[in-house]
């Protein structure tokens, strides 16, 4: 660890830009409290670490604000922090940021805050990274797999793994240099296979997390498609709770898509309403939606096609669906079950009385997750660490098949490597400016 590194003091704005309740800012670095001093007056720290004070430049107040110590080590950097909670006009905190821009402080990068609490020891990166998961999840597992990360989970099994890996390739090596002691060897490569084995599980148990954290943070995009007057738009309806698509017995209502996010079950799912792509009209606008439609097709994960139950479905349709070659993604949906007796084998609902409704919702969970839904008891692993555990799994895959002992070594050197570059950024395994990249796409503030 390098210690407190730097001798900037950085400054950025905490909370969203805009009009708001209070305006955060915050100054972390050694000269951070001179600032609060020359901005507020104030002398000395306030017992509580904070005060209610007027901020003033050259005599003019600019805001009476909250003004909030955090010495060092005990802040979030380790650094002297000190946060201004500002009444939240933006002209008001465009004058505190020139006014401690003026007395010398700069403005932070995107993640230099949380890049200094890492180069300071105070925060993992595994941890450090949890906290742009929290920010950014858009549900509720994905806020609890980013708590579990948050929490150390995900550093404490990285950890565990490391250990692990690390022990194999000692064990590895005792093998590889008492080559003789031909039965001790036998029951040595066995429990090394064994512990291979054990590693590869748990790696893919963290691969598996970071797939379906993946598709979380995506959200399954859902096209709706089928005849005009199938009932898609009543069914887009139905699935958001809310009249959003205009819904009439006139064909063609709908002529561009519409698109609205909503959570089924705790995932995010982009539904999109399509025209029916199989109005056979000559008018211009009509044909633009159908393109767009097919457009929305082919970039559906899942494509639902609609059709009325008491028409049933046609041959023709069946033809055009083939056409349309999405066949794999495209799972049936016989709509107005309420005006046809018939089951048709597909999935039957009404999007007038609601009833199959529950089922296509869970359709639709299952289609995202296949038989691997997740309960929320997955850590939050991101894109970066992905890549890793990817890499990690592959080298112990190739060293459970590798006959050859130093080829065996040297993969798990690699096992070694990828582990450590996941806990610390690079592999040499503490907080350095060169493992510090990773920070930049963090917010800024953050
Ligand atoms: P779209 O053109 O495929 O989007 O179809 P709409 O949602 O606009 O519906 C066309 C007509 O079918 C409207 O009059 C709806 O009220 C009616 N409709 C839609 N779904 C149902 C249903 O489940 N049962 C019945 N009886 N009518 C429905």
């Amino acid at each position: 660890m390098d210690g407190v590194y730097e001798t900037s003091t950085i400054l950025a704005e905490a909370t969203p830009a805009g009009v708001g309740a209070v305006s955060i800012l915050r100054l972390s670095g050694p000269k951070a409290f001179r600032f609060a001093f020359a901005l507020t007056g104030l002398l000395a720290l306030p017992v509580a670490l904070r005060q209610l004070a007027w901020l003033s430049v050259a005599g003019e107040r600019i805001d009476r604000a909250l003004v909030l110590f955090f010495p060092n080590p005990a802040s979030f950097t380790g650094e002297d922090v000190v946060e201004f909670h500002l009444h939240g006009n933006p002209l008001i905190v465009q004058k505190v940021i020139c006014a401690c821009l003026g007395l010398g402080a700069e403005l932070a990068r995107a993640g230099e805050f949380s890049e200094r609490a890492f180069l300071n020891g105070k925060l993992a990166l595994p941890e450090a990274e949890a906290i742009m998961e929290l920010i950014s999840a858009r549900s509720d597992l994905g806020l609890k797999a980013a708590l579990r990360s948050l929490g150390g989970e995900l550093s404490l099994e990285l950890l565990a793994l490391s250990d692990m890996a690390m022990g194999l390739k000692l064990q590895q090596q005792v093998c590889l240099d008492f080559p003789l002691e031909s039965e001790g060897q036998e029951l040595g490569l066995q429990g090394l296979r064994l512990s291979l084995m054990e590693l590869q599980k748990r790696l893919e148990r963290l691969a598996l997390a970071a797939r379906n954290q993946a598709l979380l943070r995506r959200g399954l995009r859902v096209t709706l498609c089928g005849r005009p007057n199938a009932g898609k738009s009543s069914l887009f309806n139905a699935l958001l709770s809310y009249d959003r698509a205009l819904v009439s017995p006139l064909a063609g209502t709908t002529r561009d898509y519409l698109q609205e996010e909503i959570l089924l079950e705790g995932f995010p799912v982009q539904l999109t309403d399509t025209a029916g792509i199989w109005d056979e009209s000559e008018s211009a606008t009509e044909q633009e939606g159908m393109v767009r439609a097919k457009r929305a097709i082919g970039a559906a994960d899942l494509v639902l096609y609609i059709y009325d139950a008491s028409l049933g479905l046609t041959g023709e349709e069946q033809a055009l669906l083939d056409e349309l070659g999405c066949l794999e993604k495209t799972f049936l949906v016989a709509n107005k079950s309420d005006l046809s007796g018939i089951d048709s084998g597909v999935l039957s609902v009404s999007a007038k009385t609601g009833a199959g409704l529950e089922e296509l919702r869970g359709v639709l969970v299952s289609r995202f997750f296949g038989d691997q839904i997740p309960l929320g008891e997955e850590c939050a692993v991101n894109a970066r660490q992905a890549i890793l555990v990817e890499a990690a799994l592959g080298f112990t895959r190739e060293c459970l098949d590798e006959p050859d002992e130093a080829r065996q070594h040297f993969l798990l050197e690699q096992i070694v490597a990828s582990l450590n570059t996941l806990r610390f950024g690079g592999e040499s395994g503490g907080g350095h400016r060169e493992d510090a990249e990773i920070f930049r796409s963090f917010c800024l503030g953050k």
